[in-house]
């Protein structure tokens, strides 16, 4: 019988672990491993586009691809993993329960946002976290043109002022008047529970985010928190009111609940402690990637954020070592001290920053077309190609 390697997650983490894994064994000429990718859709879903229009199209198929690399695919959602067993339960599309065996496991089920106990979140707030939730929101927007005018409908509150929060809200004026009208009295408010617009994203770039704010007519509600929401708005901690007829809910990220089925240390996210090799510290045939996993990018300290960057390189090395561990050969060290982020502002153009400290290095137009180049290219899949897709999964390639 094959040995098995078993991949749950077809995210950035688990697409690469699956290719990775694959060409370590190429390389080793051996076809007595089987490498299965256990997941809802045989797609690559591109999350960090969530927040654009036409959001439908925001997926890359894999079936062609991992055909073309030998990697077996399972339609459907873990459900139980039983560590004793080594294997993973799941519900396949047609609500039947299946097993999978592994030798060994890599986790890569990715995040999800968290819904807080804020009164009727759940019932009127939207979201770009999956596709479903933001191609609902997409429907949305492009249905307010049938509504009455009035101030909510003309108004969209953005919760949060992070990463997520900002690149959506900065492309709402946009997308509002794409469905509205270009002359239409729009108002876009982002409620922030921090004291400054953007301070934690660093000291070069905040004073980038307020220029983009104040040329897009953003608005930014600090110190406060969401209290309330219902369907013709939102009521914030201190009892201000906002009528708004969209509210985005942005706030707070964390690793799969499948984290919790495995043993381990946790950070404050959920994610999984791995060891330099990716292997979940403590476990012996457990590996974790993508924003599942919680691991030191350098010796400086440093350490993975939920990231497309983080994803793709934690899943080439997770992939490559847990191939290498089945075959006995050396694991590589993974190692990602280069970091850098690309903002989207919308209309006013973009941000790329380098280093953890955020040194801006290029903005507006410039920066755009490198956010546009990243978006529709560099974080999709390779082709359905043999040669190519392996050759694209060496862990040694640098993500940025
Ligand atoms: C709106 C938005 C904007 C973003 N912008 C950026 C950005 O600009 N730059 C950046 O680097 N990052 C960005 N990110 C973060 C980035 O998208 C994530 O860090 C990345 O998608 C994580 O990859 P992953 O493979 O760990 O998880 P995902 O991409 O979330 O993939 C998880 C996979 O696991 C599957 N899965 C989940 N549960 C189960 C289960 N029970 N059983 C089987 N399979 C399961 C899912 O279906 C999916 O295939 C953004 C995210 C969002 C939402």
């Amino acid at each position: 019988m094959k040995q098995q390697i078993l991949i749950v997650g077809a995210g950035f983490g688990g697409v690469w672990s699956a290719l990775s894994a694959a060409r370590l064994l190429d390389i080793h000429g051996r076809n007595d491993v089987e490498i299965t990718v256990l997941a809802p859709q045989a797609e690559l879903r591109i999350r960090p586009r969530f927040y654009e229009p036409n959001v439908h199209n925001m997926k890359a198929p894999l079936l062609d691809l991992f055909d073309a690399v030998g990697v077996k695919f399972v339609q459907g959602i873990a459900e139980v993993i039983d560590e004793n067993n080594s294997q993973v339960s799941y519900r396949d599309t047609l609500g039947r329960q299946g097993q999978l065996r592994y030798d060994r496991l890599v986790l890569a089920a990715g995040s999800q946002l968290m819904r807080l106990p804020v009164e009727g979140l759940l019932e009127h707030a939207f979201d770009v976290d999956q596709i479903e939730a933001a191609t609902r929101l997409e429907a949305h927007i492009n249905s307010l043109n049938n509504v009455p005018a009035s101030a909510a409908r003309n108004t969209v509150v953005v919760v949060g002022g992070g990463f997520t929060g900002i690149e959506t809200a900065t492309e709402m004026p946009a997308r509002l008047r794409a469905s509205l009208g270009e002359n239409t009295d729009i108002r876009v408010i982002i409620v922030d529970r921090g004291p400054q617009i953007a301070a934690a994203m660093g000291d070069d770039i905040s004073p980038l985010i307020v220029e983009a704010s104040e040329h897009l007519n953003i608005d930014w509600i600090l110190n406060s928190t969401v209290a309330s929401i219902d369907a013709n708005g939102v009521t914030l901690g201190d009892g201000t009111r906002i009528e708004s007829n969209t509210v985005i809910w942005t706030v707070g990220f964390r690793a799969s609940p499948l984290t919790e089925q495995v043993e381990g240390t946790r950070d404050l996210q959920g994610r999984l402690h791995v060891d330099k090799h990716l292997k979940v510290l403590g476990r012996t045939d457990v590996f974790a990637a993508g924003d599942v996993a919680y691991a030191a990018t350098d010796e400086a300290g440093n350490f993975t954020v939920m990231s497309c960057q983080h994803s793709i390189a934690l899943g080439r090395y997770a992939g490559n070592n847990v191939a290498a561990d089945l075959l006995g050969v050396e694991p590589m060290t993974y190692s990602q001290p280069k970091y850098v982020t690309c903002l989207d502002l919308g209309a006013w153009g973009a941000v790329f920053t380098e280093g953890w400290d955020r040194q801006v290095k290029l903005i507006k137009h410039e920066a755009k077309e490198l956010k546009a180049q990243i978006n529709s290219m560099w974080i999709y899949p390779p082709a359905a190609d043999r040669a190519t897709a392996l050759a694209a999964a060496d862990p040694l390639i640098p993500v940025a």
